[in-house]
């Protein structure tokens, strides 16, 4: 049996779907013609996975967290951390990180009426103007603030001072047609005076943002192209500085990510990963997919676990496009061409590819259906699904399993496993130490 593979784990975000009219009543895995996804779960194994928990609609963060092997529930720090490790903010103790939206909304009286929660996914010089504007605001009582836009439509907000707490509801309302929220102190919270104060703060970022960017230039001009204005931001997700074991430690791999979206990075930064960044990688349906590839088998020298990761899946989805969804399957197949001729030669290598949660294209936002997996090596067990889409793999060999089993998994597929109840090693029970801790003589 092989010892200490090299695995390539792929997520394809967003990827499950559920059958749509326009493609014949076919998920647009289904719909795209994927002959190397056929061909890899032809010659691996399939099967379902449960994310966080059966039935429980996950965001990106989280189920990253659990495919890596982490407790979704019990180890997640919020969505701020991972957007400013993301950017590149470390955080420091008294730091509380948001992520932040663009969003287009609509006056009536006294409430702000969310109508779109991108604001048309705002990019480049758009979004670029507008955060110079909301960079303006550097301190509200006391209290310094830094704000950096990332991608698209999105951005992090940081509170830098004293008695700041994480434990606020969120003032984006995840939905349309309903009020931009207020935000309160959680019911739970340990410290309720400190979260009041950056509650309050936070609403009064809110406000001041939408004085500097309701009538803003940039909001003007988006209207006469016909375009949705970002008149706000919507903070979410506050989080502070936490402290989690590296991956490393955790599943004794040699981690690197190759990401383009901030939330991917951060949270493979968060878990100790180092990152290559690949030219032509945006985090956008245009992205050069085969570079990601490419690269990603050249890491195979230095690294031995390569993380992979592609937005463009989930962005068409909640555009609600499914068209658009397959024929972006379809791309990412044809680069896979590159892996599926390495893993022909390669006896050392492991391949998992999955998503992180299901973004039907119809609906246009995450839910809770399991999502496809197919892991292809040298010591796993073949089925006999040959084709790689939602309804094929539900008679697949790995079952259905929970999202934070994946990387035990892995860890037999790759000869890493320790037997259960060894003792050989002080920092995990989970694989073979790669130092043995002699004892003199
Ligand atoms: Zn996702
Ligand atoms: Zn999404």
């Amino acid at each position: 049996m092989m010892m200490n593979g090299k695995v390539i784990f792929v997520v394809l975000d967003g990827l499950g779907d559920l059958p749509v009219r326009e493609l014949g009543w076919k998920t647009p895995l289904q719909h795209a013609k994927t002959p190397n996804l056929d061909y890899l779960a032809d010659v691996g194994i399939t099967g379902l996975i449960d994310i966080i928990s059966p039935g429980v609609p996950p965001g990106s963060d989280s189920a990253h967290l659990a495919l890596f092997g982490y407790d979704p529930i019990h180890e997640y720090p919020g969505r701020g951390p991972f957007e400013a490790a993301g950017y590149g903010f470390a955080l420091e103790d008294n730091e509380v990180a948001f992520r932040v939206n663009f969003a287009t909304v609509e006056n009536v009286g006294k409430t702000l009426i969310v109508k779109d929660r991108r604001a048309g996914r705002i990019s480049g010089e758009d979004a670029k103007e507008l955060t110079e504007s909301i960079k303006e605001i550097t301190e509200i009582d006391g209290v310094e603030i830094k704000f950096a836009h990332t991608l698209e439509h999105r951005g992090v907000l940081i509170f830098k001072g004293e008695n700041l707490s994480h434990e606020i509801t969120d003032v984006d309302p995840h939905a349309i047609n309903v009020p931009v929220l207020k935000s309160v102190p959680l019911k739970h919270a340990k410290n309720i005076s400190a979260a009041e104060k950056t509650a309050n703060i936070v609403n009064k970022w809110v406000k001041l943002v939408y004085e500097k960017l309701k009538d803003h230039p940039v909001n003007m001009k988006r209207k006469r192209e016909g375009k949705l204005p970002a008149q706000i931001a919507l903070p979410r997700g506050a989080g502070k500085r936490f402290s989690i074991e590296s991956f490393s430690e955790r599943w004794g791999f040699k981690p690197v990510g190759i990401a383009a979206g901030a939330l991917y990075k951060g949270v493979a930064r968060v878990l100790g990963f180092d990152l290559i960044d690949v030219p032509g990688a945006t985090g956008l349906p245009n992205t050069d997919v085969y570079a990601k590839f490419k690269y990603a088998i050249d890491a195979l020298k230095k690294y031995d676990f390569v993380f992979v990761h592609i937005k463009g899946t989930d962005t068409l989805s909640h555009k609600k496009d499914p068209l658009g969804k397959a024929r972006f399957i379809e791309k990412i197949d044809n680069a896979l061409e590159i892996i599926v001729d390495d893993i022909k030669r390669n006896d050392e290598l492991t391949l998992l590819i999955t998503g992180d949660h299901a973004t039907p294209s119809k609906i246009g936002y995450h839910t809770g259906h399991p999502v496809p997996i197919l892991i292809v090596g040298p010591n796993v067990r073949r089925d006999d699904i040959k084709m790689f889409n939602e309804f094929a793999v539900q008679k697949g060999g790995l079952g259905r399993i929970l999202g934070q089993h994946i990387m035990q998994i892995l860890l037999t597929y790759t000869g890493r496993a320790l037997e259960y109840g060894l003792k050989v090693s002080s920092s995990s029970l989970r694989y073979i130490p790669h130092k043995w801790n002699a004892l003199d003589f």
